[in-house]
């Protein structure tokens, strides 16, 4: 026998593993080696707090291993060949991956591994049923969410397996976690260059422990109250699981299981993981919507653009628009490198439709900065808001930000919370910037940067104008 290795990627954890269970299998007592790659293509384009997010998992994998990983940095493929040449290794396994380009490169990784006659092992994925396996009663894609519910929850239960006891092996590295600092986040995006950097984030601890910590704490407390309160922006009324859901510290299997049972609460709970697990079967059946819309009479839409456009971009981005809310929530995402799931339906809708920006802008921007940061999650979710997704909210659903703070942040709280300039004006005034002009103004905070009503009539001509544009060239 030849010791295993597993290539560890967004399953950063020991429990509830089987890729982890397959490698041990197969590396018996030679052992495991455990492998992480440093691949600027991935890494590059991920802000520094998910990188910093990323580093403090790894070393908690690590103190749970009780064995270094090895690091190296470069292409896949090529950092393999140089591996299983020094090792001998005959097994590679891997967690499965189904968004596009970890398909494309875990294929080219398996072709060249088997001219070596190496075998590449894909067991399991970041989710509780692996994209694709979800179909109709005719075997199609479900291309809407609460059909795709429906058949998504009757494919459980699901097993979920201990830690295995694990010999790992040790290699040379060829990267550090300061490699992964310098290369992560090389790929700054060019659209908004020059406004990007920000004080250093305040970050949750990483790791399985602190993610399995969360849960508990979450199932004891809140998840009885989840869907009374999961709204409310003031409260930390959801589990705050995302971030650990993101790389794999703990795998949506053990959080299923711990919320089962009967009540609201639980329902609606297993129903948001739901739609994790929804987007990420969109993104397999159609590999373009990370960055195309999939309603295609939504490609004549009319976004802005230009110098002007770029300008309006920035406040937006900043928390500088003058709309309390939408400013609220996005200095929370500079400032964590998260935001309530509500805050990023009304951003994010702001940006769509009151500025007419185009929702890829947006999405790069919430890209770079969530520590939970995920394209499918991230690109479908900027697609639902902006009405151009698969399961069409459609176009003329818009969000008022004003009627979503008087209901979600009633007394402002979510509010003065990120806005201090607003400190000192009270609900109903602080969450409006109508009534509140003067006193916004006085206060230092920018004048709303937009008239909310008229913005709306032109996103809706444009809607309009693009239905036209698509049925007349459809004729
Ligand atoms: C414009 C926009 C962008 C988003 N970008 C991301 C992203 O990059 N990464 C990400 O994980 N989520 C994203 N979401 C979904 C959602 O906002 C976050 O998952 C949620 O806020 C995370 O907080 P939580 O873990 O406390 O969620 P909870 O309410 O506790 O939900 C539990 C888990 O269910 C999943 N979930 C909940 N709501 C959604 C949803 N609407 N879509 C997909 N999964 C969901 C998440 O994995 C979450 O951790 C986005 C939503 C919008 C509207």
């Amino acid at each position: 026998m030849a010791p295993s290795l597993f290539w560890f990627r967004r399953d950063l954890r020991l429990g509830d593993h089987p890729g982890l269970h397959e490698a041990v299998a197969r590396g018996g007592a030679d052992g495991v080696l455990p492998l992480f790659i440093i691949d600027e293509k991935v890494l590059g384009s991920s802000g520094p707090a998910r990188v910093e997010f990323l580093i403090s998992c790894l070393e908690a994998l690590e103190q749970e291993m009780g064995s270094p990983l090895v690091v190296r940095v470069g292409e896949p493929v090529e950092v393999l060949r140089e591996i299983v040449d020094e090792t001998g290794v005959r097994d590679v396994v891997v967690s499965g991956d189904f968004a596009p380009s970890g398909i494309a490169r875990d294929a080219v990784v398996e072709e060249a591994l088997a001219l070596k006659g190496v075998t590449l092992h894909r067991v399991s994925s970041p989710y509780a049923v692996d994209p694709g396996v979800v179909l109709s009663e005719k075997g199609l894609p479900l291309k809407v969410f609460t059909a795709f519910r429906r058949r998504w929850e009757i494919t459980g239960p699901h097993v979920i397996l201990d830690a295995p006891g694990v010999k790992w092996l040790r290699a040379p590295s060829t990267g550090d976690y300061e490699t992964l600092r310098r290369l992560g986040g090389s790929r700054r995006p060019a659209l908004f260059d020059d406004f990007l950097d920000g004080p250093p984030v305040p970050l949750p601890p990483g790791g399985e422990r602190a993610a399995l910590d969360r849960l508990g704490d979450f199932v004891d407390h809140d998840i009885d109250f989840y869907k009374e309160r999961r709204d409310i922006l003031s409260i930390q009324g959801t589990s705050g699981l995302s971030p650990y859901l993101r790389f794999g510290c703990i795998h949506p299997r053990t959080v299923l299981a711990a919320s089962q049972g009967p009540g609201e609460g639980r329902t609606t709970f297993r129903s948001e993981i739901g739609w994790r697990e929804f987007y990420g079967d969109v993104l397999f059946h159609n590999p373009l919507s990370a960055n195309a819309s999939l309603q295609p009479q939504m490609a004549e839409m009319e976004w802005d653009s230009g110098p002007a456009a770029k300008e309006r971009f920035r406040q937006w981005a900043l928390g500088q628009t003058g709309i309390p809310l939408v400013d609220a929530a996005m200095r929370q995402l500079k400032a964590e490198g998260l935001m309530h799931n509500r805050a990023r339906m009304v951003a994010a809708s702001f940006l769509v439709k009151h500025l007419h920006l185009d929702w890829r802008w947006g999405a790069k921007w919430f890209l770079w900065h969530l520590i939970d940061g995920d394209v499918a999650s991230n690109q479908h979710g900027w697609q639902w808001t902006a009405g151009t997704g698969t399961d069409a909210a459609p176009f003329y659903r818009i969000f008022n930000p004003i009627a979503q703070a008087e209901r979600f942040d009633t007394q402002g709280v979510y509010i003065h919370r990120w806005v201090p300039e607003l400190a000192g004006i009270e609900a109903p005034g602080v969450l409006q910037p109508g009534g509140g002009v003067d006193l916004l103004h006085q206060a230092n905070y920018p004048q709303p940067m937009i008239d909310l009503k008229q913005e709306r009539e032109e996103a809706l001509r444009r809607y309009s104008d693009a239905r036209d544009r698509f049925h007349a060239k459809q004729e």
